[in-house]
Protein backbone atom coordinates (compact mmCIF):
# COMPACT_ATOMS: atom_id res chain seq x y z
CA UNK A 1 0.00 0.00 0.00
CA UNK A 2 1.40 3.96 -0.80
CA UNK A 3 2.07 5.06 2.40
CA UNK A 4 1.25 8.72 1.96
CA UNK A 5 -1.93 10.20 0.45
CA UNK A 6 -0.74 11.65 -2.65
CA UNK A 7 -3.10 10.03 -5.37
CA UNK A 8 -6.34 11.47 -6.71
CA UNK A 9 -8.25 8.87 -8.81
CA UNK A 10 -10.33 10.72 -11.48
CA UNK A 11 -12.90 8.77 -12.99
CA UNK A 12 -16.31 9.43 -14.91
CA UNK A 13 -17.55 7.86 -18.11
CA UNK A 14 -15.58 7.56 -21.58
CA UNK A 15 -16.11 11.30 -23.56
CA UNK A 16 -17.26 12.67 -20.33
CA UNK A 17 -13.91 15.09 -20.32
CA UNK A 18 -11.52 13.44 -18.15
CA UNK A 19 -8.49 13.73 -19.96
CA UNK A 20 -9.14 16.99 -21.32
CA UNK A 21 -9.75 18.13 -17.33
CA UNK A 22 -6.45 16.88 -16.14
CA UNK A 23 -4.49 18.08 -18.69
CA UNK A 24 -5.72 21.59 -17.66
CA UNK A 25 -5.56 20.74 -14.20
CA UNK A 26 -2.07 19.60 -14.55
CA UNK A 27 -1.46 23.19 -16.05
CA UNK A 28 -2.99 25.10 -13.21
CA UNK A 29 -1.07 23.37 -10.47
CA UNK A 30 2.41 23.92 -11.82
CA UNK A 31 0.88 27.91 -12.50
CA UNK A 32 -0.58 27.90 -8.48
CA UNK A 33 2.41 26.13 -6.89
CA UNK A 34 4.95 25.07 -9.19
CA UNK A 35 4.17 21.62 -8.96
CA UNK A 36 4.42 19.05 -10.97
CA UNK A 37 1.98 15.72 -11.42
CA UNK A 38 2.51 13.02 -12.70
CA UNK A 39 -0.71 11.54 -14.66
CA UNK A 40 -1.23 7.84 -14.63
CA UNK A 41 -3.74 5.88 -16.49
CA UNK A 42 -4.64 2.00 -15.98
CA UNK A 43 -6.17 2.08 -19.51
CA UNK A 44 -2.55 2.76 -20.59
CA UNK A 45 -1.21 0.08 -18.22
CA UNK A 46 -3.45 -2.46 -19.31
CA UNK A 47 -2.72 -1.83 -23.10
CA UNK A 48 0.87 -2.17 -22.18
CA UNK A 49 0.02 -5.35 -20.14
CA UNK A 50 -1.67 -6.49 -23.21
CA UNK A 51 0.18 -6.01 -26.29
CA UNK A 52 3.37 -7.64 -24.23
CA UNK A 53 1.05 -10.57 -24.24
CA UNK A 54 -0.31 -10.47 -27.75
CA UNK A 55 -3.96 -9.97 -26.98
CA UNK A 56 -4.54 -6.67 -28.26
CA UNK A 57 -3.56 -4.43 -30.79
CA UNK A 58 -5.36 -1.50 -30.09
CA UNK A 59 -6.40 -0.10 -26.97
CA UNK A 60 -10.10 -0.13 -27.78
CA UNK A 61 -9.83 -3.80 -28.24
CA UNK A 62 -9.15 -4.18 -24.50
CA UNK A 63 -12.58 -4.10 -23.72
CA UNK A 64 -13.68 -6.67 -26.25
CA UNK A 65 -11.40 -9.28 -24.70
CA UNK A 66 -12.96 -11.97 -22.55
CA UNK A 67 -13.54 -10.63 -19.33
CA UNK A 68 -11.07 -13.25 -17.84
CA UNK A 69 -8.65 -11.79 -19.72
CA UNK A 70 -9.41 -8.47 -19.23
CA UNK A 71 -9.22 -8.75 -14.98
CA UNK A 72 -5.76 -10.95 -15.09
CA UNK A 73 -4.60 -7.55 -17.25
CA UNK A 74 -6.15 -5.09 -14.74
CA UNK A 75 -4.65 -6.65 -11.81
CA UNK A 76 -1.14 -6.55 -13.41
CA UNK A 77 -1.65 -2.90 -14.32
CA UNK A 78 -2.89 -2.12 -10.69
CA UNK A 79 0.60 -3.44 -9.41
CA UNK A 80 2.40 -1.10 -12.05
CA UNK A 81 0.14 1.81 -10.49
CA UNK A 82 0.74 1.56 -7.20
CA UNK A 83 4.56 1.08 -7.85
CA UNK A 84 5.18 4.16 -10.49
CA UNK A 85 2.58 6.06 -7.61
CA UNK A 86 4.90 6.12 -4.26
CA UNK A 87 6.73 8.89 -5.13
CA UNK A 88 4.99 11.98 -6.74
CA UNK A 89 1.73 13.96 -6.30
CA UNK A 90 -0.25 11.40 -8.63
CA UNK A 91 -3.47 11.57 -10.60
CA UNK A 92 -4.94 8.68 -11.96
CA UNK A 93 -6.94 8.76 -14.69
CA UNK A 94 -9.40 5.84 -14.98
CA UNK A 95 -12.79 4.19 -15.69
CA UNK A 96 -15.17 2.75 -12.63
CA UNK A 97 -17.17 0.33 -14.63
CA UNK A 98 -15.84 -0.84 -18.70
CA UNK A 99 -18.84 -1.78 -20.76
CA UNK A 100 -18.31 -5.41 -21.43
CA UNK A 101 -19.64 -8.14 -24.25
CA UNK A 102 -20.58 -9.78 -20.29
CA UNK A 103 -22.08 -6.45 -18.51
CA UNK A 104 -20.06 -3.85 -16.88
CA UNK A 105 -16.27 -4.87 -15.22
CA UNK A 106 -15.37 -3.56 -12.09
CA UNK A 107 -12.43 -0.67 -13.06
CA UNK A 108 -11.26 0.12 -9.86
CA UNK A 109 -11.96 -3.43 -7.70
CA UNK A 110 -10.95 -3.86 -4.60
CA UNK A 111 -7.10 -5.18 -4.78
CA UNK A 112 -6.71 -2.04 -6.96
CA UNK A 113 -8.02 0.64 -4.53
CA UNK A 114 -6.18 -0.98 -1.87
CA UNK A 115 -3.17 -0.73 -3.91
CA UNK A 116 -3.42 2.90 -4.44
CA UNK A 117 -5.28 4.43 -1.63
CA UNK A 118 -6.18 7.66 -2.60
CA UNK A 119 -7.05 10.80 -1.03
CA UNK A 120 -9.80 11.60 -3.22
CA UNK A 121 -11.55 9.84 -5.58
CA UNK A 122 -13.13 12.78 -8.80
CA UNK A 123 -16.37 11.78 -10.50
CA UNK A 124 -16.57 13.63 -13.76
CA UNK A 125 -20.14 14.37 -15.05
CA UNK A 126 -21.66 16.49 -17.28
CA UNK A 127 -25.44 16.10 -18.93
CA UNK A 128 -25.90 13.16 -21.42
CA UNK A 129 -26.71 14.44 -24.45
CA UNK A 130 -23.33 16.26 -24.13
CA UNK A 131 -21.30 13.11 -23.60
CA UNK A 132 -22.96 11.72 -27.18
CA UNK A 133 -22.05 14.52 -28.70
CA UNK A 134 -18.52 14.89 -27.18
CA UNK A 135 -18.38 11.00 -28.57
CA UNK A 136 -19.06 11.61 -32.09
CA UNK A 137 -16.79 14.51 -32.16
CA UNK A 138 -13.87 12.48 -31.28
CA UNK A 139 -11.72 11.79 -34.19
CA UNK A 140 -8.98 10.72 -32.23
CA UNK A 141 -11.03 7.38 -30.76
CA UNK A 142 -13.13 4.39 -31.77
CA UNK A 143 -15.80 4.99 -29.78
CA UNK A 144 -18.71 3.27 -29.06
CA UNK A 145 -21.95 4.65 -29.61
CA UNK A 146 -24.30 4.75 -26.71
CA UNK A 147 -28.00 5.70 -26.41
CA UNK A 148 -28.66 8.63 -23.65
CA UNK A 149 -30.79 6.48 -21.65
CA UNK A 150 -28.04 4.46 -21.02
CA UNK A 151 -24.82 7.33 -20.69
CA UNK A 152 -27.38 8.29 -17.96
CA UNK A 153 -27.49 4.90 -16.08
CA UNK A 154 -24.15 4.19 -16.57
CA UNK A 155 -23.82 7.49 -14.49
CA UNK A 156 -25.85 6.80 -11.88
CA UNK A 157 -23.47 3.91 -11.79
CA UNK A 158 -20.43 5.28 -11.50
CA UNK A 159 -21.46 7.21 -8.64
CA UNK A 160 -22.31 4.16 -6.50
CA UNK A 161 -18.78 2.90 -7.66
CA UNK A 162 -16.55 6.09 -6.68
CA UNK A 163 -18.68 5.63 -3.29
CA UNK A 164 -17.34 2.55 -2.96
CA UNK A 165 -14.05 2.79 -3.47
CA UNK A 166 -14.58 6.10 -0.83
CA UNK A 167 -16.09 2.98 1.87
CA UNK A 168 -13.15 0.75 1.26
CA UNK A 169 -10.41 2.92 1.13
CA UNK A 170 -11.39 6.09 3.57
CA UNK A 171 -11.01 8.50 -0.02
CA UNK A 172 -13.45 11.50 0.04
CA UNK A 173 -15.38 11.29 -3.09
CA UNK A 174 -16.11 14.46 -5.29
CA UNK A 175 -18.24 15.27 -7.70
CA UNK A 176 -17.35 17.53 -10.80
CA UNK A 177 -19.74 18.58 -13.85
CA UNK A 178 -17.35 19.54 -16.89
CA UNK A 179 -19.84 21.79 -18.37
CA UNK A 180 -20.17 22.48 -21.96
CA UNK A 181 -17.25 24.71 -23.31
CA UNK A 182 -16.16 25.49 -19.74
CA UNK A 183 -12.92 22.98 -19.36
CA UNK A 184 -11.14 25.27 -16.84
CA UNK A 185 -13.72 25.91 -14.36
CA UNK A 186 -13.70 21.82 -14.17
CA UNK A 187 -9.99 21.73 -13.68
CA UNK A 188 -9.84 24.34 -11.30
CA UNK A 189 -12.04 22.29 -8.82
CA UNK A 190 -9.57 19.66 -10.06
CA UNK A 191 -6.39 21.52 -8.81
CA UNK A 192 -8.07 22.17 -5.42
CA UNK A 193 -8.47 19.34 -4.52
CA UNK A 194 -4.46 17.83 -5.79
CA UNK A 195 -3.54 21.33 -3.66
CA UNK A 196 -5.74 20.40 -0.39
P1 LIG B 1 -12.10 8.35 -22.19
O1 LIG B 1 -12.65 7.82 -20.90
O2 LIG B 1 -12.65 7.59 -23.34
O3 LIG B 1 -10.61 8.47 -22.20
P2 LIG B 1 -12.39 11.09 -21.48
O4 LIG B 1 -13.37 11.16 -20.35
O5 LIG B 1 -10.97 11.17 -21.13
O6 LIG B 1 -12.71 9.82 -22.35
P3 LIG B 1 -11.81 13.27 -23.28
O7 LIG B 1 -11.02 12.48 -24.25
O8 LIG B 1 -11.10 14.16 -22.33
O9 LIG B 1 -12.78 12.28 -22.47
O10 LIG B 1 -12.90 14.17 -24.01
C1 LIG B 1 -13.79 13.65 -25.01
C2 LIG B 1 -14.11 14.72 -26.03
O11 LIG B 1 -14.87 15.74 -25.39
C3 LIG B 1 -12.85 15.41 -26.58
O12 LIG B 1 -13.06 15.60 -27.97
C4 LIG B 1 -12.80 16.73 -25.81
O13 LIG B 1 -12.17 17.75 -26.55
C5 LIG B 1 -14.28 17.03 -25.57
N1 LIG B 1 -14.52 17.80 -24.34
C6 LIG B 1 -14.04 17.53 -23.09
N2 LIG B 1 -14.49 18.42 -22.18
C7 LIG B 1 -15.28 19.31 -22.85
C8 LIG B 1 -16.05 20.46 -22.47
N3 LIG B 1 -16.10 20.93 -21.21
N4 LIG B 1 -16.72 21.10 -23.44
C9 LIG B 1 -16.69 20.66 -24.70
N5 LIG B 1 -16.00 19.59 -25.15
C10 LIG B 1 -15.30 18.91 -24.24
MG1 LIG C 1 -9.37 9.82 -21.46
Amino acid sequence: MAESRNIVIVTGIPGVGKTTVINTAVEQVKERSGEDVLVLNIGTEMFVVATKAGHVKDRDGLRKLPTSIQREVQREAGVVIAEKAKTAKVIVDTHTLIQTNNGFLIGLPEWVVTAINPKTVVLVEADSEKIASRRTGDETRTRDAQAVTDIQIHQEMCRAAAVSVGTITGATVRIIKNREGLVEEAASELADTLLE
